[in-house]
């Protein structure tokens, strides 16, 4: 065999990169499922099925159009071992090809555990820069060298103008790069009021034989599977892409920010899953999110603000995973080793706003932005969770999980756990937050204005002790000064009390 194409499960692009120039006279193309890519965290049986059956369409596809490919599924016997890499291996015994080629992984710690397997087997190995992505590592590198801390917004401008994407000549559309100010509105006392239909996909065939077997091989894990209904195959990525454009982008913006209990999807677009698995080309949803607001179909607040998730933070956090890995596994700026809680698990707590998020979370294996930077990883900074608990929490229990996405992300926006690196702040806050923006603190055990006692809320009452205990530096910074500020408001007798409190609670956080 000349060069052996592995396909991984992400890497399920309409047309595979890997597969230019491909003989079927000596080339072979491998899909390998293992047991181990659902184990190395615990993941969410949602989570598995999208993978594994995103996978088994694409392998139908590729067969029906001709490919010859060798598909080891779970239960393979003929390829033994629970590591994708061990798999790998018997292949390549089996194959001795010349070459390996592949997508460069989605995940460090895959594609160093590949290197090693191509190297042990000898042979050598030929990794491509993913074509997915519209700014390639060199050009990230080119950008980000120098500079000490990277901010999306100068990386997003500068995506803008080199790809020509909302722009008027030389000037941004609208005359302004960002309309953020007309985003973050709550909904006020009333709520959301009636929201779109979003378009969902009952599981097929297929699908449900990959339930099956999930279910067989990955007892006791994590969440559910009764409400699984997310694009499985490309025809479905196009479908959900056009419904996204169509009811829901002319209001995405308005409540970007905004939570609503047993409303988990709001305006919000649902596409991260199509585009991690490579279903969806970004530039094909930029275009047709841009292509609306030409048409006087959606806003340009709105499209401006949708154009810059992608085309601004998913290319800039694709670029600051490879730029800073391996040191981002690690980072723990403030030393924090507390464990999770059980409960992230389960939901089972007295904290409405967890109960949740975390409930939403294990049945669909989806929240959305706001529930996951300001609820799930709020109180995994203010609590002073050990990061790389938390980081593996968010890897095992949402669909859209792959760890280029996820740890920055989670150690750099949530957790700051990289000193703020690409975030000019952490971002603390108390239950005042949240109770502005949602509808979590009614008919909660705690009260969100409160800061000590057994009702004080746990986030509000942890924020103000994160506060206290970083008052030097967060006085010292123009954008955290306030936060100093408005602590040293307090009586020190207070003060007193919330640490105090604050330390009894932090030593059992399952109790909350
Ligand atoms: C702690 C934390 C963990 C996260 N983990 C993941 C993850 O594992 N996988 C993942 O895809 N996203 C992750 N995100 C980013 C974001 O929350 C999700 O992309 C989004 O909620 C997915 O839902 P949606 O498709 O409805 O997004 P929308 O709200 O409709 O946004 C549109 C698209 O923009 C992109 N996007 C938006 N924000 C980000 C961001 N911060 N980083 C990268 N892309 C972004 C996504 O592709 C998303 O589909 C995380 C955010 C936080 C704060
Ligand atoms: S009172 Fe505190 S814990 Fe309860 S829902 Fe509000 S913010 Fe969450």
């Amino acid at each position: 065999m000349r060069q052996l194409i592995l396909l991984l499960g992400d890497h399920l692009h309409p047309a595979p990169p890997a597969l230019e120039g491909f003989d079927p006279a000596q080339d072979g193309i491998v899909m390998i499922e293992a047991t181990g890519e659902g184990t190395h965290v615990w993941s969410h049986v949602a989570r598995i099925t999208l993978f594994l059956s995103a996978m088994r369409h694409r392998a139908a596809e590729l067969r029906a159009a001709g490919y010859p490919l060798q598909y080891l599924a779970l239960g393979d016997a003929a390829h033994a071992g629970a590591a994708l890499t061990d798999r790998l291996a018997s292949v390549l015994a089996q194959h001795r090809p010349e070459r390996l080629v592949l997508v460069e992984a989605g995940d460090w710690r895959l594609m160093r555990a590949i290197e090693a397997t191509a190297a042990a087997a000898g042979v050598t190995l030929r990794v491509l820069d993913d074509p997915h992505f519209l700014c390639s590592h060199a050009e990230f590198k080119t950008w980000a060298r120098g500079r000490k801390r990277l901010l999306m917004e100068n990386f997003y401008r500068r995506m803008r103008a080199q790809e020509r994407v909302l722009m008027d000549g030389d000037e941004p559309a609208g005359g302004t790069w960002n309309f953020d100010a007309e985003n973050r509105k709550s909904f006020g006392a009333k709520g959301p009021g009636a929201l779109p239909v979003v378009r969902r996909f009952l599981p097929d065939a297929l699908t449900r034989q990959v339930m099956a077997e999930v279910q067989q091989h990955f007892p006791g894990h994590p969440g559910q599977l009764d409400a699984f209904d997310w694009p499985v195959c490309r025809a479905d990525a196009l479908a959900a892409l056009e419904d996204f454009i169509r009811v829901r982008l002319p209001a995405f913006g308005d409540h970007q920010d905004a939570m609503w209990s047993q409303e988990p999807w709001l305006w919000h677009s649902l596409l991260s899953t199509s585009l991690n698995l490579k279903l969806l080309d970004p530039r094909e949803v930029i275009t047709a999110a841009e292509a609306a607001w030409r048409a006087g179909a959606a806003p340009l607040a709105a499209v401006e603000g949708f154009i810059r998730q992608i085309l601004g933070w998913r290319e800039f956090i694709r670029g600051v995973y490879w730029f800073d890995m391996p040191g981002m596994k690690t980072a723990n700026h403030y030393g924090h080793h507390n464990s999770l809680p059980a409960w992230y698990w389960t939901g089972d707590t007295h904290m409405q706003c967890m109960r949740n998020v975390v409930q939403t979370t294990l049945k669909h294996g989806y929240a959305h932005h706001i529930q996951r930077l300001m609820i799930t990883g709020l109180f995994g900074l203010t609590a002073e969770i050990d990061p790389a608990a938390v980081a593996d929490w968010y890897l095992a229990v949402y669909v859209d999980a792959v760890e280029w996405v996820e740890l920055p992300n989670v150690a750099g926006m949530a957790l700051f756990a990289n000193g703020g690196r690409f975030t000019s702040k952490p971002y603390a806050a108390s239950g005042a937050y949240v109770k502005r923006m949602s509808n979590y603190c009614k008919g909660c055990r705690y009260r969100p204005e409160q800061r000590v006692g057994l009702e004080a809320c746990p986030l509000t009452q942890f924020y103000w002790n994160f506060v206290d205990r970083h008052h030097a530096v967060l006085a010292s910074e123009p954008r955290t000064a306030l936060m100093a500020k408005n602590l040293e408001r307090l009586p020190e007798a207070e003060r007193a009390q919330i640490r105090n409190e604050a330390q009894a609670r932090l030593s059992q956080l399952d109790t909350l």
